[in-house]
């Protein structure tokens, strides 16, 4: 039985769409919940932008139906079940819309989550004076690959914790480039391909890491196969949003998005400091990210 030695603490994750929980902060949300933390995911769009795997609801995109978003929030409600985690909206359900991908046409929207001003750090502040998470876990200020919804998340998380003074810590999710190119599969399946030299996003250092148990990594994987229209896992397994098995062969389990640019599930997740009670560099102390921080 896993020890609950950190029954007390509180966490919030600040994520711009469903399934950023999961393939980001996925390992560690797990980790912390089953140690008896209470974690709280908020999401800040539906993610209607999407692109669609899987030929069954490949029709819910913006351009066709514009049911994406409502269907994610399936998807995000059974990840989060997975994580053992709360989660909630930024403001209400469906407040803030996915703002595409930098530059297009969607980002014009006056309801797109980039659009959303004052009004988004307000919501985000009431959620923290509420929580009075001891940590928040979002990412850096290039939003982790440059989504500009991953970006704004990032920039309300700082503006909404520094007008409550009610986060203790923020961390930010990144990916170490060496270990995510020492861990893609050597085998890839038919259809994938494998990332350019520097397309996928990683960095060079990092402050601290969780290193994932096979409950944690176990947790993250299956969140992340809960996402089946956003995420293909290549494990063999098929379901009925996307009915066709892709299986690689590598050191660690492999995934896909919808543009079939192969990329690895690592067993250890880095965050680099953010803001707030600071922690010693490159040491994974036993509370983890939560390390020097009081209950
Ligand atoms: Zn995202």
């Amino acid at each position: 039985m896993q020890q609950r030695d950190l029954a007390g603490y509180r966490v919030v994750a600040v994520h711009a769409h469903p399934d950023d929980e999961a393939i980001s902060t996925g390992g560690a949300l797990a980790d912390l919940a089953a140690r008896g933390a209470d974690v709280l995911v908020v999401t800040c769009t539906l993610g209607e932008e999407g692109e669609v795997i899987g030929e069954k609801y490949a029709h819910l995109v913006a351009d066709a139906a514009d049911q994406l978003g409502g269907f994610r929030i399936g998807e995000l409600s059974r990840a989060c079940g997975v994580l053992g985690v709360r989660q909630r909206f930024l403001g209400d359900v469906g407040r803030y819309r996915d703002s595409g991908m930098a530059g297009a046409e969607s980002s014009r929207n006056p309801r797109a989550f980039v659009n959303s001003g004052d009004a988004a750090v307000g919501d985000l502040a009431a959620i923290f004076a509420e929580e009075r998470p001891h940590l928040v876990l979002t990412y850096g200020p290039d939003g982790g690959y440059g989504h500009p919804d991953h970006i704004r998340a990032h920039e309300i998380t700082h503006a909404a914790a520094q007008c409550t003074g009610a986060v203790r810590r923020i961390l930010w999710a990144v990916r170490l480039r060496e270990e995510l190119e020492a861990n893609l599969p050597v085998e890839i399946p038919e259809g994938w391909t494998r990332p350019a030299p520097g397309e996928l996003d990683a960095v060079d250092r990092s402050d601290t890491w969780v290193e994932l148990d096979d409950r944690a990594y176990t947790a993250k994987v299956e969140a992340m196969r809960a996402h089946a229209t956003q995420v293909w896992i290549g494990d063999g397994y098929a379901s009925e949003t996307n009915p066709h098995s892709a299986r690689a062969r590598g050191p660690v389990t492999a995934y896909a998005l919808s543009n079939l640019v192969t990329q690895a599930v690592l067993r250890r997740e880095h965050y680099q400091f953010g803001a707030g009670v600071g922690i010693e560099r490159g040491v994974n102390a036993p509370a983890g990210l939560l390390s020097g921080i009081e209950k």
